[in-house]
């Protein structure tokens, strides 16, 4: 199968030279290690199968077959493991394209999907194991978000939703989902290549829409509405704190980063007791991930060297963003 063909030597060799930088390895045993170090490093795991824009039944099959055996070994991991942190629950990510939404020859794929990814959040609620639904492409915004509301209804903060700044529809969405009980979000500038029609082109606009989204969700918003903020920059995330530690604190709160940016900043963060959780992308899929990653954003490697070079510099940055005393 296409989603296998990386796995053995070659993925193993992909893994240790490049691959290891973003995902946590080619088994589910690598994540699971991978959830125990960050773990002991004061943070919690969001964990991701790779594996998205599923062509075939096939590959929804394996896909499914993965949450499943990850459900089952992250409950046998929680029961049996001497965590320091007894309240410690890594969470799962999943993308509707990993379900079925792509696959071709379908009357409703939609309803295919929605079928799937039902299942796999029924599964993981049973075990208490909280579910991302991670948002893809604009043309797959409406289906998630009705989705998610669907499953909010039953599951209610166990499942859970990304919106993305870029998208010029998101506080319109944002202020919907407020007004729901137990709703959960998590910002994102957005990664997907949108239009212009419906979406902020230029880096400053989206910044400037993601913040304006933070203020909302902070101040517009009651405490029990729940907020993350999947984000490296140090200005984002230093506002969000600053709401978080002053008037407009919620219920539940969590910086989001992907694993291997921006390390120091998240390390600087867990000490000074800002909840952190660490994005682990696992299985045999690595090399077209990667590709896929430079593909979709030409400046992502020139990021990732900019981002080690000077992760010092935004680790600075951050700490003149941190909220004075006053603002407290
Ligand atoms: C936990 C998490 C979940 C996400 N889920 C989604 C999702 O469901 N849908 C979606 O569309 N997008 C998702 N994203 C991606 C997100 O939309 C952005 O593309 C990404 O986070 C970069 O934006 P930023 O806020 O970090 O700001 P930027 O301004 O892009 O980044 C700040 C600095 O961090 C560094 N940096 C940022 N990203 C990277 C990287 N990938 N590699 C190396 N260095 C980097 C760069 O040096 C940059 O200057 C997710 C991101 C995270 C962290």
């Amino acid at each position: 199968m296409k989603q296998r063909q990386h796995a053995g030597v070659g993925g193993a060799i992909f893994h240790a030279t490049v691959g290891r930088k973003w995902c946590a390895g080619p088994t589910v045993e690598h994540v699971l290690r991978a959830i125990q170090k960050d773990h002991d490093e004061g943070k919690g795991a969001l964990v991701n199968y790779l594996g998205e824009h599923c062509k075939t039944k096939e590959e929804v099959m394996h896909n499914m077959e993965a949450y499943e055996t990850l459900i089952e070994r992250l409950a046998t991991f929680l029961s049996s493991s001497e965590l320091l942190d007894p309240t410690f629950v890594p969470a799962i990510s999943m993308k509707p394209t990993q379900f079925g939404l792509d696959v071709a020859g379908l009357s409703t794929p939609e309803n295919y999907t929605a079928g799937n990814m039902s299942h796999i959040v029924a599964l993981a609620s049973r075990k208490g194991i909280p579910v991302w639904m991670d948002m893809e492409g604009s043309d797959t915004t409406d289906f998630t978000i009705g989705l998610y509301k669907r499953l909010l209804e039953v599951q209610g903060r166990l499942v859970r939703l990304v919106l993305q700044a870029n998208l010029k529809r998101t506080p319109d969405d944002l202020r919907d989902l407020m007004q729901r009980d137990q709703a959960t979000v998590r910002l994102v500038k957005g990664i997907y290549p949108e239009s212009p029609g419906i979406a902020f082109m230029k880096n400053e606009e989206i910044h400037r829409a993601f913040a304006e989204l933070i203020e909302i969700a902070f101040t517009q918003s009651s405490s029990s509405f729940g907020v993350a903020i999947g984000s490296h920059h140090s200005e984002r995330i230093a506002e969000a704190v600053a709401f978080q530690q002053g008037d407009f604190q919620k219920d539940y709160f969590v910086v989001q980063m992907l694993r291997g940016v921006m390390k120091k900043l998240a390390d600087q963060l867990v000490t000074q007791g800002v909840p952190i959780e660490i994005y682990e992308p696992y299985g045999p899929n690595e090399f077209p991930y990667s590709v896929r990653r430079m593909r979709e954003s030409p400046s992502f490697i020139l990021g990732l060297v900019r981002a080690t070079l000077f992760e010092g510099r935004y680790t600075k940055l951050y700490e003149h963003h941190q909220p004075t005393e006053s603002s407290q």
